[in-house]
């Protein structure tokens, strides 16, 4: 297990009681913490031989642009609705606390491409497998999906059980 988690920060009830948010701004303000996580994450997806990082808004866009600058690659941005200007397609998914639906343009991928999803966290998986049906719509194979932390104590895994997916470090507790 990676030695990340000293730089995550556990935020007790928010954003609503109950709900421990995982921190990563604390993660992004130490260079160390920063630079490892990127290093392990560019370990993997190298790996994977991705013609493209796509990357989920908000959070997994920082991880994905550094990613895709130093894998010398294109990024494909996920937007929540009616942030992308040009053609669209959709997807609903559901959140650890709420619901939501996410964008793609539909000319920003093609049949054949093969891409690596990135985010920062993984919750129930909502997002994520959204996001790969979404891609997919395009004709798109999903590589692998790359994330910072899971929540092990969620059922995610039946969820992405179609794809390879590599999590940096996990919490096994809502409390942790
Ligand atoms: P999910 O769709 O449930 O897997 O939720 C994943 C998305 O919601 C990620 O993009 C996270 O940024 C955010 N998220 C959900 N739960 C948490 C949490 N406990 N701590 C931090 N971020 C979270």
């Amino acid at each position: 297990m990676s030695d990340l988690k000293k730089y995550i920060r556990s935020v007790p009830d928010f954003p609503k009681p109950g709900i421990c948010f995982y921190d990563i701004t604390t993660l992004l303000r130490n260079p160390a913490g920063f630079r490892l996580a990127l290093d392990e994450m560019e370990e993997y997806i190298s790996s994977k031989k991705p013609d493209a990082i796509v990357a989920i808004e908000s959070r997994g866009f920082i991880f994905g642009a550094a990613l895709a600058d130093r894998l010398n690659l294109g990024m494909v941005t996920i937007r929540k609705p009616g942030k992308l200007p040009s053609a669209t397609i959709s997807q609903e998914y559901s959140l650890e606390y709420g619901t939501d639906s996410i964008e793609i343009h539909t000319d920003a991928l093609k049949t054949g491409d093969k891409v690596v999803v990135v985010d920062d966290l993984i919750a129930t998986g909502g997002t994520l497998k959204a996001t790969c049906n979404l891609v997919e719509k395009l004709g798109t194979e999903i590589v692998g999906v790359s994330v910072v932390i899971d929540l092990n104590f969620l059922p995610w895994r039946e969820k992405l059980s179609d794809y390879d997916v590599n999590c940096l470090i996990s919490y096994s507790y809502s409390s942790e």
